[in-house]
């Protein structure tokens, strides 16, 4: 069933599909950052996953999207999205932005996390928390009856908070379900109180990109790399969350947003 702006509103039976695809995205993004080390390609990360969603008897939700030759998606230290994993060796100090999505019974589940590669400097590692704390800061500023600028204020603010880090504004986060990507956008920035509403069986991915330097991005001459136009390092974290009248569901989470939603004094609405 499809709203006013093409928004996909889903039954809590396909909810129920949508958890089992986040449930794969999620346990395949948890093997891969326990596999990271120095030394592997990015091509050995990509191997690593497409056994594992097949595994489970998943589809990747990136291979063949407008022509993306991998499972998933590999940016490391400057890229800040949509790297295409090959030999490119990673090496101590570095970080790697995973992006993997898939596909059960035609719904889909959206995911990424930023990982270090060993020992990386203090700066660094503020990088990604920060940006994994807006990301659930945006989660949990969401409610029934609100909107979608809640989300993005909420990331905003807590980026900006902290001072010197961009926060990218050219990608988005988006709606998802029967496809990887559909209204409506969920910017990274904005005002709350603004733009579509929060209603049940609506199903977004949240995903902040956040930089060390300037929010300004270029995409390389394979024309799927995004890097940072400062060359400044970036940080990506994404869940896949719907809302029930108890709270946000996070579908990508194993414990489906239970344990850093209570951290920020939100209850969790996973209902299976
Ligand atoms: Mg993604
Ligand atoms: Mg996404």
């Amino acid at each position: 069933m499809f709203r006013e702006r093409g928004i996909e509103i889903k039954t809590s039976d396909q909810i129920a599909t949508m958890r089992a695809a986040g449930l794969v995205v999620g346990e395949t993004l948890e093997l891969l950052r326990s596999s990271v080390t120095a030394g592997m390609t990015t091509a050995d990360l990509d191997a690593i996953a497409g056994e594992h969603i097949a595994s489970r008897g998943a589809v990747p939700s990136f291979k063949g999207y407008h022509g993306f030759p991998a499972t998933i998606c590999t940016s490391v230290n400057d890229q800040v999205v949509h790297g295409i994993p090959g030999d490119l060796v990673l090496h101590e100090g570095d970080v790697v932005s995973i992006d993997c999505g898939a596909i059960v019974d035609g719904w889909h589940g959206d995911a990424a996390i930023t990982v270090a590669v060993g020992d990386v400097p203090d700066e660094i590692q503020d990088l990604l928390r920060i940006c994994e704390e807006s990301m659930w800061r945006g989660i949990a500023a969401a409610r029934l009856g609100g909107r979608v600028g809640d989300i993005s204020a909420a990331i905003e603010a807590h980026v900006v908070g902290q001072g010197g880090y961009g926060v990218v504004e050219d990608y988005v986060g988006h709606g998802i379900g029967s496809t990887m990507h559909q209204p409506p956008n969920v910017p990274n920035y904005g005002r709350g109180g603004k733009g579509p509403r929060l209603v049940k069986g609506l199903a977004l991915a949240v995903e902040p990109m956040v930089t060390i330097g300037t929010k300004e991005t270029t995409i390389l001459d394979d024309d799927w790399t995004v890097v940072t136009t400062d060359g400044s390092w970036a940080a990506h974290f994404e869940h896949t969350f719907t809302l029930t009248d108890q709270g946000a569901w996070v579908l990508t989470a194993l414990d489906g947003g239970t344990a850093k939603l209570a951290e920020l004094g939100v209850p969790c609405g996973a209902t299976v």
